[in-house]
């Protein structure tokens, strides 16, 4: 980029989901200034989900999110902490140096909760997933600890590989608080029929562990705010930002699974990391609209696809089979559809999505029935 017009710097902190594409966003938008992209990890922008599918099971998938080329018109620094933030206008690298900015996205994502649990092994990292694969070669004894999506990924891909696996669970339904108790215990069902022992109402504090056991802890994460709450940047459960993706400071945006809506849930998957950090980007450039999205999520076990639509809570309205594991749960207020959970029919959740975008009014009756043809639904 020879002739550079604008003469601007933006610093994106966290070099993943939300910060590569809100790097990559402020390029396509036209912006031809400085973008510093930090990051403390070693690799470019990845994808983390093939870490507890296809990665670990040792196939073939995609993972980054450009070619390492694409990185030339971008100032990226890999390994590289920033320690401090001032939000009038400058980052801290772990070195020593001091960055100004114009604007900056933070996207510091999250790290696991951690267990007290001595040689516990935590997945969120390609450098976690790769000593994990290394560790599941030799066939062991996998005890996962949190029967979440990650940790069930983990079993699943484990047993997949021929190891024999025991998940444990505090709560008597996995899952419960999402799913609700009836598609909660379908859930827990598959993972015994592929022969997980699973113990739920679990206390894990009484678990004896064998000394070769890999032990795998997948109970959480915990918002990466630190960089945030030091400068006095408001967080409560995640960095508060608006529908621009502003804080509470004027020059400091957040996107990602750190970032929290004022007054509503902070969302921790792909969709909304990437698709916020490109919000994100739009608002730094001035340009940006509101970020509204319904948040979706999927999660592939065994051969059971999962996927989830809004923020279901409580028992949905099934249409299909839950013991055939082909079913779409529907959760709705008044007279409109706002959230659904769907196992193996994808193409549903899509026409599910955008019942829940246009506020179509649906009649439950005709929700439920397997003769009604779900776009119909739509006219
Ligand atoms: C194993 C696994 C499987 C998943 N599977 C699915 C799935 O099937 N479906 C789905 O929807 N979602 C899935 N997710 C969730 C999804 O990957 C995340 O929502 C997404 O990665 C969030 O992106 P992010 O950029 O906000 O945060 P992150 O991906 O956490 O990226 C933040 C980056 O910032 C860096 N950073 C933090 N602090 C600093 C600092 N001070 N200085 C420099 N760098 C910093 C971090 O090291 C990290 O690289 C999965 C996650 C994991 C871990």
């Amino acid at each position: 980029m020879p002739f550079v017009t604008d003469t601007r710097t933006f610093v994106v902190v966290g070099a993943n989901l939300a910060g590569g594409r809100a790097a990559e966003t402020l390029r396509q938008e036209g912006f031809d200034g400085r973008i510093v992209l930090i990051g403390d990890e070693p690799d470019r922008p990845y994808e983390r989900p093939p870490l507890s599918k296809e990665l670990l099971r040792g196939q073939e998938t995609p993972l980054f999110l450009r070619d390492a080329s694409f990185y030339d018109v971008f100032d990226l620094r890999l390994g590289t902490r920033v320690t401090k933030i001032d939000p009038s206008g400058s980052v801290t690298l772990a070195h020593g140096e001091e960055i100004a900015f114009d604007a900056c996205l933070l996207a510091t994502g999250g790290r696991p909760r951690t267990l007290d649990i001595r040689s516990a092994r935590y997945l969120r990292t390609l450098r976690d997933a790769l000593d994990l694969r290394e560790a599941l070669r030799e066939k062991p004894h996998v005890v996962v600890i949190g029967a979440g999506f990650i940790g069930a990924e983990v079993a699943a891909s484990a047993r997949t590989m021929g190891c024999d696996v025991t998940m444990l669970e505090m709560l008597d339904v996995p899952l419960s608080r999402v799913l609700g108790p009836e598609l909660g215990r379908a859930y827990a069902d598959i993972h015994r029929d592929h022969g997980v022992d699973l113990r739920l109402g679990y206390d894990v504090s009484t678990h004896e562990f064998a000394p070769d056991d890999v032990i795998v802890v997948g109970v959480g994460i915990l918002p990466n705010v630190e960089l945030a709450a030091d400068a006095g940047i408001e967080c409560d459960n995640g960095i508060l930002v608006d529908e621009f993706c502003r804080t509470s400071a004027p020059k400091v945006f957040a996107a990602g699974d750190v970032a929290r809506p004022r007054g509503g849930t902070r969302v921790e998957h792909f969709q909304n990391a990437q698709n916020q950090g490109a919000a994100a980007a739009k608002a730094m450039l001035g340009s940006g609209e509101p970020f509204h999205e319904v948040p979706w999520f999927w999660s592939d076990q065994y051969d059971v696809n999962l996927q989830i639509l809004g923020h279901p809570a409580g028992e949905g309205i099934v249409r299909g089979s839950l013991d055939g594991r082909d079913f779409i749960a529907f959760y709705v207020d008044g007279p409109h559809l706002v959230a659904a959970t769907a196992m193996n029919r994808g193409k549903d959740i899509a026409i599910a999505r955008r019942l829940i975008e246009r506020r179509v009014e649906v009649d439950p009756k005709r929700l439920l029935d397997e003769d009604v043809a779900l776009r119909s639904l739509l006219r």
